[in-house]
């Protein structure tokens, strides 16, 4: 799924700056790096500054505009150091991660950087689904470009993560069936009968509120399975001391 989140940096003017980015990019997961109409070339300062990273730099794709860039992409997030007044969706940026994160899973989705020195243009935001910018500090609010990817691409990784250990988890996990859940209950309540710790002659409250204890813990099929075996056992133990 990350190899369907690219990063687009437009009308970048410093080498160093697109090393960094491969940098950002790679620890976090992050590998399709696309130029858009850059106005520096990749060089040695390029390569020194994306370190471990340059193999991204070796498979950088150069496009004319921003619109190249983005062609086949679902989903658009444009950057802009400051949020615009023009009314446009805007998200945070960790509501920015999570739809990367979601939306990168069916085709590629694209997180789009503007120029040092003056960001995206009116048109360039256009074409983007919705704006994010990082909540800096409202009288210095422009970070390096570089760190500024290195923000949002974790942002994504923390969301990509996030449902990563959902998905296991669902996988692993398996939940007994509403009749299973219900036959514990007929089960559990003949059995405090039995002990006499239900009287027939009650409100059945009790009930009620066990249901609801196991209802918020949410046994798995095993621990029920447990649940069900102390049930047995009891009722075992009862008969057993009656033949005695
Ligand atoms: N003066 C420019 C600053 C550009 S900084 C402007 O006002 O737009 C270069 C790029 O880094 C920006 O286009 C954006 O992609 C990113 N960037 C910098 N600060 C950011 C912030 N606070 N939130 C989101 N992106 C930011």
């Amino acid at each position: 799924m990350l190899e369907n989140v690219r990063i687009v940096l437009v009308g970048t003017s410093l080498p160093r700056n697109i090393g960094s980015a491969a940098r950002a990019m790679k620890t976090m997961g992050l590998s399709r790096l696309y130029l858009a109409a850059p106005r520096a070339e990749i060089d040695g300062e390029s390569v020194a500054l994306a370190a471990g990273a340059s193999d991204i730099l070796r498979d950088v794709v150069i496009t004319d505009d921003l619109a190249a860039a983005i062609a086949d992409c679902a989903l658009v997030i444009g950057t802009s150091a400051r949020s615009r007044t023009h009314d446009w969706p805007q998200l945070d940026a960790r509501q920015a991660g999570i739809k990367l994160a979601d939306e990168g899973r069916q085709g590629p989705v694209a997180l789009v950087f503007g120029r040092e020195n003056h960001g995206l243009n009116n048109e360039e935001l256009q074409l983007c689904h919705y704006h994010v910018s990082i909540p800096a500090n409202p009288q210095y609010s422009s970070l390096n470009l570089a760190q500024a990817v290195q923000l949002i691409s974790y942002e994504t990784r923390m969301a990509y993560l996030s449902q990563a250990t959902t998905e296991a988890e669902h996988a692993t996990i398996e939940y007994p069936t509403a009749a299973q859940q219900e036959g514990f209950y007929q089960h559990l309540e003949r059995v405090l009968y039995h002990t006499g710790f239900l009287k027939a002659d009650q409100p059945n409250q009790i009930m009620t509120k066990l249901r609801r204890l196991f209802s918020r813990a949410r046994p798995e099929s095993a621990e029920l399975n447990i649940l069900r075996g102390v049930l047995k056992a009891i009722e075992r133990s009862d008969n057993s001391n009656r033949d005695h």
